[in-house]
């Protein structure tokens, strides 16, 4: 009875890491304020979620919690890289859409990633609330929110190979955002492009949401949040996430991992050897791929820049062939007193280690808020969607690292990580250690997120009744 009154929430989340791991922390927080909840994943995450975490034995300690699965439509040999993404998001959605019918009637909300459009649809066919929840960053949001009227004005495609024109007709943005920091900036027919029919079917369904759910604070990201509110007023802007969660957790501990892959723990140990804020961490999340020209270039950068470095090497960064051990063994034996290689990493634990002193990322919108809160300056190698957009905000608008965007040689990689480590150091430290006190302001009781959170849960509470 009481589980009726409380209000029962579906959360379905991308079948990728970080949304998974945003949507678990999201989870996990409506379990301990007594929501019920359950979680769809498809089979293969769940198989490796179960595989390298406690998931399972930490969500039994609420009754009220239950996992689903699905099969994500792929056979299991499938490589689900991100260069078949596309394959991954139209399979899952031909398994989905049935499934979702079938049991959406018996919620009183359903939670799924922006991307999952027709999820919107069919909660409104059936009657259940629908409030997507978008793991991207918010200022690349906007940029989505503005697509149609940049399709309208030829403003994309873009006419012309210069990508330093500046787009002026994304409101906020004007005189700040190139060519080069459009999310699809490549893009040559949006008719065709899958990205870009994508992005433009998740920001239609939002006038036909119930709401909007964020993982960003204010005091970071309150331009774009006025922006994104004049096309959905009801944003709950509910992060850091993972902040959110520690807060509210008995112990205060950091919350548990909620990683796809076995985490090298020795990397911690690696860097307990090492002088404080001495180490650039460099990882590129769990989905981008580099050409070997791109990894060698930013290798020799960091060797030559003379600074420790800790590199997530996992066995797909490699765009073009199979991950190549006896290269990356020839790279490391020159240098192995100051470089440690992991295939994966406890990404929030190295980026809360004091030994580190930067963060050389892809700019994933996980990554971004992990490393602001940690309070670590970063260096941006963005490749594709809000990434791109991300990183300008880190260089330009927030001035917490330095955007490399689109040069990466190793002359340039060794200076930016000199700039962000030695030259620069303290102007950064600085301004990335004020936003990271904001952002632990904001989950605090009273604080603007912990409030968000607070009315989310009213919401759904009050739809139970
Ligand atoms: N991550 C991790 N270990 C690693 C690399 C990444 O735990 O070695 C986690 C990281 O903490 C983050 C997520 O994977 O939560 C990556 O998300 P992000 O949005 O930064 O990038 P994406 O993988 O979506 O491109």
């Amino acid at each position: 009875m009481e589980a009726e009154n409380s209000g029962h929430v579906l959360l379905f989340p991308l079948p990728i890491q970080s949304p998974i791991n945003s949507m678990l922390q999201l989870a996990e927080l409506f379990c301990l304020a007594g929501i019920q909840v359950t979680f769809l994943n498809t089979h293969h995450n769940q198989q490796l979620l179960c595989r390298h975490t406690n998931v399972e034995s930490r969500f039994r300690q609420y009754p009220k919690f239950q996992f689903l699965t699905i099969s994500d439509g792929l056979p299991e040999e499938h490589p689900r890289s991100s260069l078949l993404f596309g394959e991954l998001i139209s399979s899952l959605q031909a398994v989905a859409e049935p499934f979702l019918r079938k049991i959406l009637p018996a919620m009183t909300c359903v939670i799924p990633d922006g991307l999952f459009y027709y999820a919107v649809d069919i909660g409104n066919e059936v009657g259940v609330s629908v409030i997507p929840f978008d793991t991207i960053s918010p200022c690349c949001l906007w940029v989505y929110l503005c697509f149609p009227k940049l399709i309208e004005a030829g403003d994309i495609p873009f006419k012309g190979n210069d990508l330093d024109v500046l787009i002026e007709n994304v409101p906020g943005m004007q005189g700040l955002l190139r060519r080069r920091d459009f999310p699809f900036y490549r893009l040559t027919n949006c008719a065709t492009d899958l990205y870009c029919q994508l992005a433009l079917k998740e920001i239609q369904s939002i006038p036909r949401s119930h709401g909007l759910i964020l993982n960003t604070f204010e005091d970071l990201d309150g331009p774009s949040l006025s922006l994104i509110r004049s096309n959905c007023p009801q944003t709950y802007v509910v992060g850091p996430l993972h902040l959110q969660l520690k807060n509210r957790l008995a112990d205060k501990r950091m919350p548990s991992s909620n990683s796809l892959w076995e985490e090298d723990h020795s990397s911690i140990e690696w860097l307990d050897t090492q002088p404080i804020e001495s180490v650039i961490y460099v990882s590129f999340g769990s989905l981008a791929a580099l050409t070997k020209e791109e990894i060698l270039e930013i290798w020799h950068g960091l060797v030559n820049s003379g600074v420790r470095f800790l590199w997530v090497m996992r066995s797909n960064l490699f765009r073009e062939e199979e991950f190549n051990h006896q290269l990356l063994k020839e790279l490391v034996e020159g240098c192995k007193e100051r470089v440690y290689i992991v295939s994966w990493a406890p990404q929030e634990k190295v980026l809360a280690h004091p030994a580190i002193g930067g963060f050389l990322t892809h700019s994933g919108w996980n990554s971004t808020m992990e490393s602001i809160v940690h309070g670590k300056p970063m260096i941006c190698w963005a490749v594709y969607v809000d990434q791109r957009v991300t990183s300008r905000f880190v260089g330009e608008v927030w001035e917490i690292g330095v955007d490399m965007k689109d040069i990466c040689d190793r002359y340039i990689v060794e200076k930016v990580v000199k700039d962000l480590m030695v030259t620069n150091k303290d102007k950064f430290k600085k301004s990335v250690d004020k936003l990271s006190i904001l952002a632990k302001q904001s989950v605090e009781e009273g604080g603007s997120s912990y409030n968000s959170f607070e009315y989310l849960v009213d919401y759904i509470k009050k739809l139970g009744r």
